[in-house]
C-alpha cells in the first residue's frame, strides 16, 4: 500500500477539502432526524405555527447542505481517483517498457496485461470509494451511536446488543468471503488464458479436428469457474439479507420498546421517530463497511501486484558512449555461455567473430539456443560468462539505444501492428521515403503497390496478408535505413525458392557493408555465408565456410544430404 500513498500524495489538498465537505455533509445528514424529533416532540403540540415553518425550513437547508457537500466531495474523490490511476497506469506501462528480458518472463505477458487492466481499475474503484464512503459510512456509524446514546439510553441499549452480531457477519465475509474471491480470480485467469491460447491457435486446432478435446478443456475450467462463482456468490447472498433481517428485527423491537416507553411518559413519538431514522443509518453504514472491506481486499491484492512490477528490474544502460577500435572486429562472441533459468545453460561457450560487411548463417535444429544468441547480442539478456563486444567495445558499455539503433531485425514470430504499411515500415523512425522504398524493392514486397501502397491498411498482428507478405513487410522493416548490423531469424521461412533467391541477391549487392546474421532452416539460405555456425543443444558444433564445414561437420554433412541430396559436394 506504501506505494499508493506515494501516488496520492500530490492530492493531500484537494483530498482534505474533499473530505471536509464530505464531513459537514454526513453531519448535515445526520442531523436532519433530530430535528424532525424536536419538531414533532417539542414543536408540533405548542402549535406554534411559524416555528413549525423555522424548523421546517432548518431541515430543507440541512438537506440541501448535505446534497451540495456530498456532490463536491464525490466529485473531488472521482477526480482524484481518475488523476491518480491515470499516473499509476503511466508509470507501470513505462516501467513495463524498461523491464529486463528475465523479468518480463518471471511475470508473464498476459499477467503484466492484466495487471495494467483489472488491477489498476480494482486501485481505481477502491481509492474513489474511500473517499466517498470510506468517510462517511464511519461518521454515519460513530456518529450515529453518539447521537442515538444521548437520546435514549435504554433503546440504544437495543443497538448495542445488535452490534455483536453485525460485527460477526462482517468478520465472517472478510474471512470467508475473500478466499472465495481469489479463487474465482484465478479461474478467471485460467479462463482467459485458454481462450487466448485458443484464439491465437484457432487455425492448428481446427487442422488438427482438435475442437473437441478444446471444447472439452473449456468446458472443464468453465463449470469450475462457474463452481467458484456459486460458491462465493451464495456465501456472499447471505450477507445483504441477514443484516436486513438484524435490521427489521431491531425495528420491531425499537418499536415495541419506544411504544412502552412513550405510554409510561418517558419519551415522546418524535424521538422514536428520530431513533428509528438513526437505528437505519447506522445498520446501513454497518452494511457498507462490510463492502468496503470485500473491496479494499481486492484492491490491497492488485495493489500488491501493481507494486511488484513497479519494483522490477530495469535494465541498465551507460551513459557515455566510449571509443570504438575501428580495427577490432565488428562482432566478436568470446566465450560466451548464457542459461535462462540459472540451471544448465541454454548457449555454452560461443565464440566468433565477423568484420564489417560479412555474414554469419546459423544453423541448427529448433531448441538449439538459435535466437538465444540474438536476444544476447541485442543485450535483452547478459551473458553469465564471457562477453560480446561491438568494435573492440563490450556491448554492456554501450548505452542501450546507441547499441539497438545499429539493428535491423526480424524476429522469429514477429508481428505487424495496426495502421498501415509505411507506418509500419517506418516504427517511427525517421527514415525517407525513397530509403522506404528500396527497403520494399530489396525484401522483395512489389505486392505493397498493388495492394494499395503504403498507405493501405494493416490489422492487428498483419492477419489481412498472407505470411509471406508479413515476412516481407517485416524485412522491409528491418532494412529501411540500411541498418550497421542485420539480423534474420527465420525471416525468409515462408518465401518461396525464388524469391528468397533473389532476396539474397539484393542482400549481397545492396547491403555490402552491413554485417549480417541469418538463422535459418533452409541450407541455401545460409550456405553462402562467410562464416556459419552450426549449432545443437546450445552447443556451437561446428564453425567454417560451408566447404570446410561439408568437410568435417558431421552434422552439417547429414542436413546437405536431407536438403541438397547428391548435390552437396558441389
Ligand atoms: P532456437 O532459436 O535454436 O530454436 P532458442 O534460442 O529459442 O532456440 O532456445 C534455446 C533454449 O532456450 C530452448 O531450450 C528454450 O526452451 C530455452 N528458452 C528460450 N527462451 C526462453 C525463455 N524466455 N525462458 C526460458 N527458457 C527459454
Amino acid at each position: 500500500m506504501q506505494f499508493l500513498v506515494r501516488y496520492l500524495k500530490p492530492y493531500v489538498r484537494r483530498m482534505t477539502g474533499g473530505m471536509i465537505c464530505k464531513f459537514l455533509g454526513t453531519i448535515m445528514d445526520l442531523l436532519i432526524p433530530a430535528l424532525l424529533a424536536y419538531m414533532l416532540d417539542g414543536i408540533v403540540p405548542t402549535r406554534n405555527a411559524p416555528r413549525i415553518y423555522l424548523y421546517g425550513a432548518l431541515m430543507v437547508l440541512c438537506s440541501i447542505l448535505a446534497w451540495v457537500g456530498n456532490v463536491f466531495a464525490n466529485r473531488v474523490a472521482a477526480g482524484v481517483a481518475r488523476d491518480c490511476t491515470r499516473q499509476i497506469r503511466h508509470d507501470l506501462f513505462g516501467k513495463i517498457t524498461r523491464l529486463t528480458a528475465e523479468e518480463m518472463d518471471r511475470f508473464t505477458i498476459p499477467s503484466l496485461i492484466s495487471r495494467m487492466t483489472t488491477d489498476t481499475y480494482n486501485v481505481y474503484r477502491m481509492t474513489g470509494m474511500m473517499q466517498r464512503i470510506g468517510i462517511r459510512a464511519p461518521i454515519l456509524l460513530v456518529g450515529g451511536i453518539i447521537v442515538t446514546m444521548t437520546r435514549d439510553a435504554a433503546l440504544s441499549g437495543l443497538l448495542v446488543a445488535l452490534l455483536p452480531f453485525m460485527a460477526l457477519i462482517v468478520w465472517f465475509i472478510s474471512r470467508k468471503g475473500v478466499p472465495l474471491y481469489s479463487e474465482q480470480q484465478k479461474n478467471v485467469d485460467h479462463l482467459t488464458r485458454i481462450v487466448r491460447e485458443n484464439l491465437t491457435g484457432i487455425r492448428i486446432i481446427k487442422a488438427l479436428s482438435k475442437t473437441v478435446d478444446e471444447k472439452r478443456r473449456f468446458g472443464q475450467i468453465n463449470e469450475s469457474l462457474a463452481a467458484s462463482e456459486t460458491k462465493a456468490a451464495s456465501v456472499m447472498a447471505v450477507n445483504g439479507p441477514t443484516m436486513q433481517f438484524l435490521l427489521n428485527m431491531g425495528l420491531v423491537l425499537v418499536v415495541v420498546v419506544g411504544a412502552r416507553r412513550v405510554s409510561l411518559g418517558l419519551t415522546g413519538p418524535g424521538n422514536i421517530i428520530a431513533f428509528i431514522s438513526y437505528f437505519t443509518i447506522i445498520l446501513n453504514a454497518m452494511l457498507t463497511i462490510t463492502r468496503i472491506l470485500t473491496m479494499y481486499s481486492k484492491a490491497l491484492a492488485s495493489a500488491r501486484r501493481i507494486d511488484e512490477v513497479l519494483d522490477g528490474k530495469e535494465e541498465t544502460s551507460p551513459a557515455a558512449l566510449p571509443d570504438a577500435d575501428e580495427n577490432a572486429p565488428h562482432i566478436a562472441f568470446d566465450h560466451v555461455t548464457f542459461s535462462y533459468g540459472k540451471k544448465s545453460p541454454d548457449v555454452q561457450d560461443i565464440s566468433f567473430s565477423l568484420k564489417r560487411g560479412q555474414r554469419l548463417g546459423i544453423l541448427g535444429p529448433t531448441g538449439a539456443g538459435k535466437s538465444t544468441l540474438i536476444k544476447l547480442l541485442l543485450r535483452l539478456y547478459d551473458p553469465d560468462e564471457g562477453s560480446i563486444r561491438i568494435r573492440g567495445t563490450d556491448i554492456r558499455a554501450l548505452p542501450l539505444d546507441t547499441l539497438r539503433k545499429k539493428f535491423g531485425v526480424v524476429f522469429q514470430n514477429d508481428a505487424l501492428f495496426r495502421g498501415n504499411i509505411g507506418e509500419n515500415i517506418k516504427l517511427g523512425r525517421e527514415i525517407s521515403l525513397e530509403e522506404v522504398n528500396q527497403a520494399i524493392a530489396d525484401a522483395q514486397a512489389a505486392f505493397i503497390a498493388e495492394k494499395g501502397g503504403l498507405e493501405a491498411e494493416v490489422v492487428s498482428r498483419g492477419q489481412n496478408f498472407s505470411g509471406g507478405q508479413q515476412q516481407r513487410m517485416l524485412l522491409a522493416r528491418a532494412l529501411a535505413g540500411t541498418p550497421e548490423i542485420l539480423i534474420l531469424d527465420d525471416a525468409s521461412s515462408a518465401l518461396d525458392f525464388k524469391t528468397e533467391a533473389a532476396l539474397r541477391a539484393a542482400l549481397r549487392t545492396g547491403y555490402a557493408d552491413t554485417t549480417t546474421v541469418i538463422i535459418a532452416q533452409r541450407l541455401s539460405a545460409i550456405m553462402q555465408c562467410d562464416l556459419i555456425l552450426v549449432m545443437e543443444d546450445g552447443v556451437p558444433k561446428g564453425l567454417g565456410t560451408h566447404d570446410e564445414l561439408i568437410r568435417s561437420c558431421p552434422i552439417y554433412q547429414e542436413i546437405a544430404q536431407l536438403q541438397l541430396g547428391g548435390d552437396a559436394d558441389e
